[in-house]
């Protein structure tokens, strides 16, 4: 067991810090106010060849892992961007990335992948249905025999990053529930382009992560051809695991660096801030033992999740190591920014802080891409061996 980071790694992660901090928290700010996508910084992701970190040398990638990429999210989140900047990795290396380079047939690998490692093309993927949340099986989109290829039809909602992706993987019904023998047979994933007859998307309001945009998504009769499906024809559902289980781990990643970049914002506050006396309140417990409590928390997620990427970049399981990461990770950073907010009191509130943007944006992680209720689940029973409650 080696708790040292590489030369390499360390390496890594000084580029990425780096590049964040050629954009910095102005950027963010304006951004987040404009709920404009991030174009120049994702470009410059990039450029510097830290998109296509953990996808294959011969694509265009650094042939490297899911531990470079955890280092990489840490330090552009850290450097401004907050818990959003684990979404980016999640919308393109991820679900374009690793679907297409663990499932894809080779024709997607070598048209698409050189073309998300450069940055040229953005993905999203659509899972969730209206009426089928947290019980993704129940999802109802079909994708019905048409000719040689499939015509969709269905319904999805809160889509990430839609408007500004070329690409959509689409997670869709090819088999009735009624002529499968399990509920997890009989799913499919297609990769099919965002601007396709047939396919219209509305934005949602929402609190926060305003730099991607979330959408209602719908399909009327939208033709795929058959070249456009990812992996096995009905035996999708383990598949998408295997690439959900990845995106666990950037998200994890963006949560730890906000809360560092929260934590430093309370801190540098904390020590000049003098209120009674003339002492900085950086000096009274009462502000330092919720920021050390939440710092304590938030490094046993990091470490956790450098345990799941490094076990994914072994070939081993790591889907309990994910999972119980992000939850601390989910908890521990919003509570941590939370702490942090505090520290600053009325400041705390002001946007020219930042702290207000990472505190919405951070919010959204308890409960997606999986909720904390569901990550209990899942530990109840796949590391206590007790019943299924629901
Ligand atoms: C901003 C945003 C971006 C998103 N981006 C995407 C995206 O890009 N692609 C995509 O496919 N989806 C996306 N999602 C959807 C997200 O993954 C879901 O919101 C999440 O999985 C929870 O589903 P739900 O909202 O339907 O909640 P529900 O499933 O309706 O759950 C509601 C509450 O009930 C609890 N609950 C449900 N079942 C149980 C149970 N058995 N035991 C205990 N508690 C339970 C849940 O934990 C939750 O607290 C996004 C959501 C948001 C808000």
């Amino acid at each position: 067991m080696d708790f040292l980071l590489t030369e390499e790694q360390r390496m890594i992660g000084e580029t990425a810090r780096k590049v964040g901090d050629r954009f910095g928290l102005e950027y963010w700010r304006e951004l987040d106010a404009a709920k404009a996508f991030p174009g120049e910084f994702w470009k410059a992701v990039c450029e510097a060849g830290l998109c296509g970190v953990a996808l294959p040398t011969e694509y265009g990638g650094s042939g490297l892992g899911m531990i470079e990429m955890a280092l990489i999210v840490e330090a552009l989140s850290a450097s401004g961007g907050g818990s959003t900047v684990g979404q980016l990795f999640m919308i393109n290396p991820i679900f374009g990335g690793v679907s297409i380079a663990k499932f894809g047939t080779p024709a997607m690998k070598r048209e698409l992948l050189p073309r998300i490692i450069s940055g040229e093309i953005n993905c999203c993927m659509a899972l969730t249905e209206p009426d089928a949340g947290s019980n993704s099986l129940e999802i109802q989109t079909f994708a019905a025999r048409h000719g040689n290829g499939w015509r969709l039809n269905g319904r999805k909602i809160w889509i990430t990053g839609v408007e500004s992706a070329e690409k959509m993987l689409v997670i869709a019904r090819t088999s009735k529930v009624q002529d499968v023998k399990r509920r997890t047979e009989g799913l499919s994933m297609f990769l099919v382009d965002v601007r396709r007859k047939g396919l219209s998307y509305s934005s949602i309001e929402k609190l926060g992560t305003n730099t991607l945009s979330s959408c209602s998504v719908f399909f009327e009769d939208v033709d795929v051809s058959g070249d456009e499906l990812v992996g096995t024809l009905d035996g999708g559902w383990y598949e998408l695991l295997d690439v959900l289980n990845t995106e666990r781990i950037v998200t994890t990643a963006g949560l730890v660096g906000a809360a560092e970049l929260a934590f430093r914002i309370a801190v540098d506050y904390a020590k000049e801030r003098r209120v009674f006396g003339g002492r900085p309140i950086g000096e009274y417990q009462g502000i330092q033992f919720p920021l050390a409590q939440s710092f304590a928390e938030v490094e046993c997620a990091r470490l956790m999740n450098h345990k799941a990427a490094s076990l994914f970049d072994r070939g081993l399981p790591y889907g309990t190591e994910a999972n119980v990461a992000k939850l601390i990770a989910s908890q521990g950073a919003s509570n941590g920014i939370e702490h942090a907010m505090q520290t600053l009191g009325g400041m705390g509130f002001a946007k020219e802080t930042h702290l207000e943007r990472l505190w919405r944006d951070a919010r959204l992680f308890r409960f997606a891409p999986i909720s904390e209720q569901m990550i209990l689940n899942f530990i109840a029973m796949q590391n206590l061996g007790l019943p299924r409650s629901y």
